[in-house]
């Protein structure tokens, strides 16, 4: 799967298999998966249809202000569940049919797939123990 480094913007190649062994990228060397990564039509398929680790997906908006906001606390949150869950990022500017095909009817919406499945849904910026407490029901939701 082609994953863009949220850090330099290298595109890294990397096998699904790899996710679980925490990936660092190729060209900067940090960890791939310790910042909200940018999922487009290119990667997005394959990103949420894998089963090595659940993916939680932030659909946003560059002129939507609370997903202005929540951007630094989803970015707390990548740091911190990186080993256990892959934050990424949805431009729905951008990405008019990811958006489309999964009802995005308001930003912020967080969507937590792991398998294929969508497994949680939560509109409207969280605060970081909301997204805490959202990243611990994706994680638990994914082992049954
Ligand atoms: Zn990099």
């Amino acid at each position: 799967m082609l994953i863009k480094c949220p850090r330099c913007n290298k595109t890294n190649r990397l096998a699904v298999e790899n996710f679980s062994k925490n990936p660092n990228c190729g060209a900067c060397h940090k960890p791939l998966f310790s910042l909200p990564i940018e999922i487009s039509q290119n990667n997005f398929n394959e990103m949420v249809n894998q089963r090595e680790k659940p993916v939680l997906v932030d659909f946003w908006a560059p002129w939507c202000n609370p997903c202005k906001s929540f951007a630094s606390t989803f970015t707390l949150g990548a740091e911190k569940n990186s080993s256990d869950v892959i934050y990424g990022k949805v431009n729905t500017e951008v990405e008019l049919l990811i958006a489309s095909k999964h009802y995005i009817k308001s930003i912020p919406t967080l969507i937590g797939f792991f398998g294929g499945k969508e497994l949680i849904r939560l509109s409207g910026a969280l605060s970081i123990s909301q997204l805490q407490d959202l990243t611990n029901k994706l994680i638990h939701d994914s082992a049954q």
